[in-house]
């Protein structure tokens, strides 16, 4: 099995800043998780003597070389002319890429330049990987015991070409089968996580438990290896009992691919509508739950309101409240949720209402502070969140907690208390 891999990034524009290597991401996301060690990262630009030498590097030291980019119809396109090079290879007409990449174009009705025909010679003796997602092919080979895979650039056709060409042949190499199932939290730190993880993570072997933070939220993906599938998910159950045991309702889902779309899978199971009425996050919820297929059935809609002459007139909330209060506050946040449940005849809805920043508003009411309402027509629960950063991390922290606070409703889980003082310790101060 090919324990030690290497990526290889041909692009000049990874180079000058213009891109950031997310395919390098993605694929050493996909190798950890089949326990293939990734010791190198290299990025090169449009050069031949350069990606070649990045290849006899990558060559002397690794079992698994896989390139990204440089596939295409133009001159700059030069990795398989590298690979051929550095592993004295000839490049070989394939006669069915080409009827292939003619298909393609007829297809999407557009004239073909001889040029794209370049996309059919591949180095001698490599295993084609047909490219359903674009024009240009990838490949593979063997040669002296390593492994060289070809991929190109563009994410979508990278990551489409990883999972169905590639990982098939991996997982057979890597003896034995892998399982995984990724634990999603949300409302504690990744630091937190680890701290209450340590001991155990560190003794385990097989499987093996990765902890990963994303914008807020935190993930624990487990990963179990072995000789047939069902032996690995059976290996896999009692570590995940074990940390829902530990981390309880602050799990929000496993393998789902964020809190929106476990909110839509609930509140369609519940049969239940929401609406949002939102201030300092701008629709941001709104977005989210329509960024999703199927929200319809669910969503009813939202209103931006970030005056107070919106707030009153739109949504009902009254101005005695507004000059009282003031339009950061539990009474506001309450009533501009009960204002567009009403407006829009959801069965629930949430109210976002809060200082983003980066400056304290007229109030002196400090930077991160956020209200956030939920109700159902009958009960309204109320939430002072106090989070930090950037203006954007502070409107998404307060989208991730207004649907939190819903999936908590969905799931009959306890609604928490306000949270304590924000302490820049806990870049997550949701319970704490
Ligand atoms: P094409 O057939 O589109 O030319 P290609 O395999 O030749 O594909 P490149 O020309 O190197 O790939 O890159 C095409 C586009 O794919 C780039 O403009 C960039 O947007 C994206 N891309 C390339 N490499 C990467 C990378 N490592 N990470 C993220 N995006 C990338
Ligand atoms: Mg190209």
């Amino acid at each position: 099995m090919a324990q030690t891999a290497e990526l290889i990034a041909v692009g000049t524009e990874l180079l000058l800043g213009s891109i950031a290597n997310t395919d390098a991401q993605m694929i050493s996301r996909e190798l950890s998780a089949l326990g293939i060690n990734v010791f190198y990262h290299t990025v090169v630009g449009d050069n031949l003597e350069r990606v070649k030498a990045a290849v006899e590097a990558a060559k002397s030291r690794a079992d698994l070389i896989i390139t990204t980019g440089g596939l295409g119809p133009t001159c700059d396109d030069l990795t398989k002319n590298a690979l051929a090079a550095a592993f004295d290879r000839k490049l070989v007409y394939d006669a069915a890429s080409a009827s292939r990449i003619r298909a393609f174009f007829a297809r999407i009705g557009r004239p073909m330049t001889e040029n794209n025909l370049q996309q059919a010679y591949l180095p001698e003796g490599s295993l084609i990987l047909q490219n359903d997602w674009g024009t240009a092919p990838g490949c593979m080979f063997r040669s002296n015991g390593v492994m060289v895979v070809m991929l190109p650039g563009p994410p979508r056709e990278c990551e489409a070409m990883l999972r169905n060409r590639v990982l098939p042949y991996l997982f057979p190499l890597s003896d034995g089968v892998i399982v995984s199932r990724t634990l999603k939290l949300f409302g504690i730190g990744e630091a937190a996580m680890e701290a209450r993880l340590r001991e155990r993570m560190n003794a385990m072997e097989n499987p093996t438990l990765a902890p990963y933070a994303k914008e807020g939220e935190t993930e624990l993906r487990i990963t179990a290896k072995a000789e047939t599938e069902a032996k690995a998910r059976a290996m896999v159950i009692p570590v995940e009992a074990d940390l829902k045991k530990e981390f309880g309702d602050l799990i929000y889902g496993v393998d789902v691919a964020s809190l929106e779309e476990r909110v839509l899978e609930l509140l369609k199971a519940r049969k239940l509508t929401l609406s949002a009425a939102e201030s300092c996050t701008g629709g941001l919820v709104a977005k989210r739950m329509t960024d999703l297929p199927g929200a319809s059935a669910v969503f009813r809609g939202g209103v931006v309101s970030y005056t107070d002459e919106v707030k009153h007139k739109v949504l009902g909330v009254p101005q005695e409240l507004l000059r009282r209060n003031g339009a950061v506050s539990r009474a506001v946040a309450e009533a501009m949720a009960k204002g567009v449940r009403q407006l829009t005849g959801s069965d629930l809805a949430v109210a976002i209402t809060g200082v983003a920043g980066p400056d304290p508003d007229e109030r002196k009411n400090p930077v991160g502070l956020v209200y956030l309402a939920l109700t159902d027509g009958e009960k309204t629960w109320v939430y002072e969140s106090r989070s930090g950063g950037s203006r954007g991390r502070i409107r998404t922290m307060a989208a991730h907690t207004a649907l939190d606070l819903l999936r908590r409703y969905l799931t009959d889980a306890p609604i928490p208390e306000d949270a304590g003082g924000y302490s820049p310790d806990s870049p997550c101060p949701y319970f704490s």
